[in-house]
């Protein structure tokens, strides 16, 4: 890999991977957190309640309160994990696609690996 503009051998890579941790993967990654645990807790409500009907009336309203913490908690987890998973990827192809790749270490010029 040589500078485009000097010729010279010494460039480095950017480090997609190393920005994105901070970037784009936090941001994504509690979007998916909050979004889980709106759906998780409705899910868990419905499933709750519907298991509680079984038991009888007081089973519903118990039922419900425990499948909404229950449902909250596993698919927040859930949320947050495949938000950040696919916030990373997300955040990569754009990252490689705007920002220039490699960086010349003798005059500082940005470009991309043809
Ligand atoms: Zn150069």
């Amino acid at each position: 890999m040589l500078c485009p503009k000097c010729h010279a051998s010494e460039v480095e890579a950017r480090d997609h991977e190393q920005r994105l941790k901070t970037v784009g993967g936090v941001m994504l990654g509690s979007a998916g957190v909050a979004a889980g645990a709106v759906g998780g807790a409705a899910a868990g409500a419905s499933t709750g309640a519907a298991i509680g009907t079984l038991a009888g009336p007081l089973g519903i309203i118990t039922c419900a309160t425990i499948g909404t913490f229950v449902g909250a908690i596993s698919a927040g987890v859930t949320g947050g994990f495949l938000g950040r998973r696919v916030g990373h990827k997300a955040g990569t192809v754009v990252d490689k696609n705007v920002f220039f790749d490699y960086k010349c270490l003798q005059c500082g010029h940005r470009f991309n690996a043809a």
